[in-house]
């Protein structure tokens, strides 16, 4: 199996100074462009013929029924995709434009994944798409061997997103089914599971009691705060939008860690893949716990969360954009202040090319006498005495996770 990899590795970079990083082939997010002119599913050359029929006119069925234009393209899972495929339904709606559902499946052996971004036509307010996937009971449950279960299902929620249509059932044919532990007795691996899932279970059910209780109180303190003009003592961005974002990405990142602690015979990469995407769950769940109104700690569970969930689906790391870390993952080096690297989004590099310093996220500093004189700065200014400041949020170096347990300690 090493041995394999191994060769795939070298064949691999063997073959990529052969193939010129800019081939005359058109790149792929402007190949599913063009094809989207014609088919709203747009299925990659390489892939012809190897999707059922079936599993395409379930697709199809799905996207006539939406409410909203849906686009889904389907591509096999390549070195340079798995670097962007986070950014890809967002590259793809830059160059359509127009409102919809943007869908990339992507086949990954007999493992498909779905990145799905929902954009609204201006003024249309609805749920965002990943928060009625977090309360989808059965999202867990579909297949991922075959296309349609989850791009279907991915579409469903996407409606329900929109319209606040309810969710209808998973059809029995797109669930997994049920794990026969009485058959044959317990396996180790099995046992393993079983427990990993049922302390899932329960770290699910304490995150969602937190969850919940965190939104009552926050919810209470800001009813006020929408009747009066924000207060002088505000942060500079909306920290509750932080907060739920993260909640979010958490709820998120549990979910791909409970699919991945249930596939049956993971090989070592996958549990390795396992073990760090625990790692930064556990850390952003110490963020928000142990420092739940910090919009620092709220922010750096945000990060943790979105790394998790993609280490877990089996993406690669992306560090997040060392300016802002509530932007796109940074996907661009840029040259900074003193000749430092730093990871930035595709926005704050172009700022950082034409010379400039992006703004960066802002937190209230307290300096002057008293600590009276409060202004806005940019949080790497800051003394780096907290994990996030001190490692960009793991722009500048990956172990925030480490970070995050020392601190924990520390403050202890
Ligand atoms: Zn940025």
């Amino acid at each position: 199996m090493r041995a394999r990899l191994l060769t795939a590795l070298l064949a691999a970079l063997v073959l990529f100074p052969a193939v010129p990083a800019r081939a005359d082939t058109p790149e792929l997010p402007d190949r599913i462009a063009a094809a989207w002119r014609t088919d709203h599913l747009s299925v990659d050359p390489r892939l012809a013929g190897g999707i059922p029929a079936t599993e395409l006119t379930r697709i199809r069925a799905a996207m006539r029924t939406a409410g909203t234009p849906v686009y889904v393209a389907i591509v096999p899972s390549t070195p340079p995709l798995r670097e962007v495929s986070y950014n890809m339904p967002t590259l793809l709606h830059a160059r359509i434009g127009t409102p919809g559902l943007y869908l990339l499946a992507v086949v990954n052996g007999t493992y498909w994944s779905i990145s799905a971004e929902l954009y609204r036509a201006g003024g249309l307010r609805g749920r965002e798409l990943v928060s009625v996937q977090n309360d989808d009971k059965q999202r867990l449950d579909v297949v991922t061997d075959r296309p349609a279960p989850p791009i279907v299902r991915t579409i469903q929620e996407a409606s329900t997103a929109l319209d606040g249509r309810p969710l209808p059932a998973v059809p029995a044919g797109d669930l997994e089914p049920p794990h026969e532990y009485s058959d044959h007795g317990l396996s180790t691996t099995d046992k393993e599971d079983r427990s990993a899932y049922i302390g899932m279970g329960i770290g699910g059910f304490l995150g969602f009691v937190l969850t919940l209780l965190l939104g009552l109180r926050r919810r209470r303190k800001t009813t006020p705060k929408r009747i009066k003009p924000p207060a002088k003592d505000d942060p500079p961005i909306d920290t509750w939008d932080v907060q739920l974002k993260a909640d979010d990405r958490i709820k998120a990142a549990e979910r791909a860690v409970a699919r991945l602690d249930r596939r049956r015979n993971r090989t070592t990469a996958q549990l390795d893949r396992r073990d760090d995407a625990y790692r930064r769950l556990d850390a952003a769940r110490t963020l928000r716990a142990d420092h739940p109104e910090d919009l620092l700690a709220s922010a750096g569970a945000l990060i943790l969360a979105r790394q998790a969930e993609r280490v877990a689906s089996g993406a690669a790391l992306q560090p997040p954009c060392f300016f802002d870390p509530t932007h796109n993952p940074g996907t661009a080096t840029v040259d900074w202040s003193d000749d430092v690297e730093v990871p930035a989004c595709q926005q704050c590099a172009s700022v950082v090319r034409r010379g400039k310093t992006p703004r960066g996220l802002r937190v209230w500093s307290k300096s002057g006498l008293l600590g009276h004189d409060r202004k806005q700065v940019p949080y790497w200014t800051l003394e780096p005495d907290n994990p996030m400041v001190a490692s960009g949020f793991g722009a500048l170096s990956d172990d925030l996770p480490e970070r995050v347990e020392a601190w924990k300690d520390e403050v202890r």
